[in-house]
């Protein structure tokens, strides 16, 4: 798997260097105006959380008519728990983000939150109640303390301090000589993806979502940045409900359910624990996981120690 990771990573960083991972406000536009097919039907009603527990009731799913993507996908992730969704690149993880962001409707089947039909709730409502923290974050070229407060325009000060600390950016940002008037962008502090990926957690916080989605940067981190993150993602998603696309095995090992994709299918599923014992697709993507960052940590121990 790392074989065809490592590829997919380099051409992902190329990417990544050449955007900045800094756009201005009509670019944000234009990323979030991914689906201008996604209408609000007559008279839509705003969506009623309550628990909310998410459910997705055998959905299937294509972007072109002739290659099925989805091909019938059932789950529930109840109130307050964390469901992670690994597997192949290309199985269709991010799909199920999106069909949950309805940037896209389903093909066929059902998604409910709260038994409420996603095609019936106005997109307004449906997006407020959703927290979602992408694997690049885009940044506008503002000040630091403006891209936390862009979860929820307002905020106090302290509540923007607060949020940036449970995210662990806020003693960095504090190191900053102009704290949060710090400029960043283009013309400003370029961030690595680790501490815009923080930055995008910390916006989160301060929206405070019932649900969220997670989609976790495939690049490998050093250990400390794993832990940093590890540790606001903790923070983000607790009793909250929330769907991760997982990458690192610290968000795995937690999750409450881990559903492994395979060509549109669920493959596999159960707790890290069993899936273990079950030997199958899982347990063989977590060894070459855990050997790989064996690895890695050998080759950093032997640089840092010669
Ligand atoms: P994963 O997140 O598991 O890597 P994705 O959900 O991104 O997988 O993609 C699943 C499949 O859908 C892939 O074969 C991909 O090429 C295809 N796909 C993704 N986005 C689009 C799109 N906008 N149009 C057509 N095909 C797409």
């Amino acid at each position: 798997l790392m074989q065809i990771y490592r590829p997919l990573n380099f051409i992902g960083f190329v990417y990544r260097e050449l955007r900045q991972g800094l756009t201005d406000i009509e670019e944000m536009f234009k990323l979030l105006d991914q689906s201008p097919e996604i209408e609000d039907k007559p008279g839509a009603r705003p969506l009623e959380v309550t628990g909310p527990v998410i459910r997705f009731n055998d959905v299937k799913f294509n972007y072109d008519p002739d290659r099925e993507i989805l091909k019938g996908v059932s789950f529930e992730v109840p109130a307050g728990k964390t469901v992670a969704i690994v597997g192949p690149t290309g199985a269709g993880k991010s799909t199920i983000s999106r069909l949950l962001y309805r940037f896209y409707d389903v093909t066929d089947g059902s998604i409910t939150i709260d038994g409420q039909d996603l095609r019936d709730v106005s997109q307004n409502s449906l997006r407020a109640a959703i927290g979602m923290v992408p694997q690049d974050t885009v940044l506008f070229n503002d000040t630091i303390g403006y891209n936390v407060e862009y979860g929820r325009p307002g905020a106090s000060q302290s509540e923007i301090h607060d949020a940036a600390k449970m995210a662990q950016v806020g003693d960095f940002i504090e190191t900053l000589p102009k704290g949060y008037d710090t400029p960043v962008g283009e013309r400003g502090l370029k961030l690595s993806g680790g501490e815009k990926q923080r930055v995008a957690i910390a916006r989160t916080i301060l929206k405070g979502p019932a649900i969220l989605i997670l989609d976790e940067a495939t690049s490998a981190l050093d250990t400390k940045t794993e832990r940093d993150i590890q540790s606001a993602l903790d923070a983000v998603s607790a009793n909250r409900t929330t769907v991760v696309i997982a990458h690192r095995l610290s968000t795995v090992i937690n999750a409450d359910e881990i559903l492994v994709l395979r060509e549109g299918h669920i493959a596999e599923r159960g707790r890290h624990d069993d899936l273990l014992k079950r030997d199958g697709l899982y347990a063989q993507m977590w060894n070459r996981q855990r050997e790989a960052t064996e690895a890695e940590e050998r080759l950093l121990r032997t640089a840092n120690d010669p």
